[in-house]
Order: C-alpha cells, then structure tokens, then sequence
C-alpha cells in the first residue's frame, strides 16, 4: 500500500526567506498556516554537493530549469515534485532553480566535495570479467528496464536505513583504480561483513529485480517511489522475488560475494531514475524534510 504524505502536507508550511524558499517548521492542530496565496518553489537542500541529490516541489510549477536544462516535475499529492541528481561534474557555485515561466526562482548553493581514490588489485581472471560487454550490456537492459518506471506517489515518509550491519568499506563516490588503470567511480557505499548476514530493504517500496546478474551478482533493485531506487549487489542469497512489495527493515537476502566482487559484502546504491546518488541525506533524514 502507498503511503500517504496528505497528512504530512497539511501541517508543512512553506516559508520564504529573502529569496529562498525553505520548509518551515511542522507544526500541529490549529496553529496551522498553509500560505495558500503565496506562489511556492522550493528546493532541499538549499544547499548541496556533486553527487547529492535535491528536492524539487511547487504549486504552481510544473517545469523548472537549472544548469540551463529543462526538468518537468510530476504531480504529486496536490502539488508538482521532482528529486534532481547534481552531477559529479557540477562546478561549485551559486545556482538558480527556476520555474520555466521564470516567475518563480530559488537559489542553490553547490559546495565543493573531495573524492578519495580508491586502488584495488583483483586477479587476471576476475578483471577480464569487466571486458564481457555482451554480457554487461544484457544486465544493463534488464536494470533499466526495471528502473523505466516508478510510482507516482512515494511509499516511504520517513528516513532510509542502513541496509546491514557491518563495516563500511567503500564511502561514496570514490574513483575506482583497478589494477592501476582508472575505473567506473564508486557511486554506491560498501559495507562487509560475514557472508550470510542478513540485509534488509532500507524503506518501503516494491521490487521491481531480483535476480541473478553477471558483474553485480544477486541483485536486488527496490523503487520507492517518486523515482527513487535502491539497489542491493553481490548477494548469497535473495529472498524477494520481483513484484513483490516490502516494508523497511523487512529482509530481502544475504551478503554474499557474488559476481565482481573480491569478499563478502553489500554494494548498496541508491538512485534517481538511472542516476547513481549519495545515500547519506536519504539516511539522515526523510527527504521531504531535508533542510
Ligand atoms: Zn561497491
């Protein structure tokens, strides 16, 4: 079943700030003030990093612009949203979201973030795997095929959770170096730990793929809605089949080290559409109450 955000709507207020929309506070009951009248666009973070993501929502807007391109948002609960990938390559600065009319602007503060590198040594035989792009390119139809669609409403309200117990390896977003030669960045987060312990769906949602897949070995993909995913790699074991819709916390499979992998642990990315973004705000936090 979806979640409802009505609830969550009726007491969010939107306040403008010198130019700057932002969510005020929740509040409850009667002191309520749903400032109806005023045109609203907003945007949170207001401020944010190459690889984030953001959270567009309006009234009134049904298109809005930034880094001069064009972003139509989808009607939702009432109002028009979109969440918006900012690019590993966006340049640092201070950026306008705009709605296509140009009636309606807030700004966005992208800050600069360091990326480590990441050197890995696998043996021959493991990186000839990479080299099969039959195959590669098979399990990349069958991933965008799963992520051509979402639901239109959210299934999740609250905040996401860490989707195992273990030791993150790999943060997000390093550059991969693979036998010295630089690879794919690393746009999902790495957490090890012994093969067999459990990992469960880090929100609602439905499975939109589980199956077993060359590179990423068992793979599961969840969408949550809004066009937002999770994908969870390199499993022993999966215990959801596609279709089938889970709750947070519910467990979907077992670490494992299956396909490109060189020891037990869980490859989990989140993303926007096909868009790899960083996790982390998506844990800190419910989206819709990112600040
Ligand atoms: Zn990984």
């Amino acid at each position: 079943m979806l979640h409802s955000m009505v609830s969550f709507m009726l007491v969010a207020a939107l306040t403008f700030v010198s130019g700057t929309s932002t969510y005020g506070q929740v509040v409850e009951g009667a002191q309520v003030q749903l400032e109806k009248q005023q045109p609203s666009l907003s945007v949170s973070p207001a401020s944010t990093y190459p690889g984030d993501v953001i959270f567009v929502r309006s009234k009134e807007a049904q298109t809005v612009t930034l880094f001069s391109q064009s972003y139509p948002l989808q009607p939702s609960q009432g109002e028009y949203t979109r969440f918006i990938p900012i690019p590993f390559n966006a340049k640092p600065g201070s950026y306008q979201v705009q709605s296509a009319d140009k009636k309606l602007s807030v700004s966005l503060t992208i800050s600069p973030k360091k990326f480590e590198v990441d050197s890995i040594t696998v043996s021959q035989k493991m990186n000839q795997m990479r080299q099969d792009t039959a195959r590669i390119n098979a399990d990349q139809k069958k991933i965008n095929a799963a992520r051509a669609a979402s639901a239109k409403s959210a299934y999740f309200d609250g905040p996401f959770k860490q989707p195992a117990i273990g030791k993150l390896t790999t943060p997000f977003g390093y550059q991969r170096v693979v036998n010295g030669v630089p690879a794919n960045r690393h746009a999902a987060i790495d957490i090890a730990n012994k093969t067999g312990t459990p990992i469960w769906a880090s929100n609602h949602g439905k499975v939109v793929l589980a199956d077993s897949l060359y590179l990423t070995g068992n793979t599961i993909i969840i969408d949550h809605g809004l066009n937002v995913f999770s994908i969870y790699a390199h499993m022993s074991k999966l215990e959801v089949k596609t279709g089938q819709e889970v709750k947070q916390g519910q467990v979907i499979g077992q670490m494992g080290t299956t396909g490109f992998s060189t020891g037990p642990h869980l490859h989990y990315g989140m993303l926007i559409g096909n868009t790899y973004v960083n996790p982390q705000p998506f844990f800190e936090a419910s989206p819709f109450l990112w600040k």
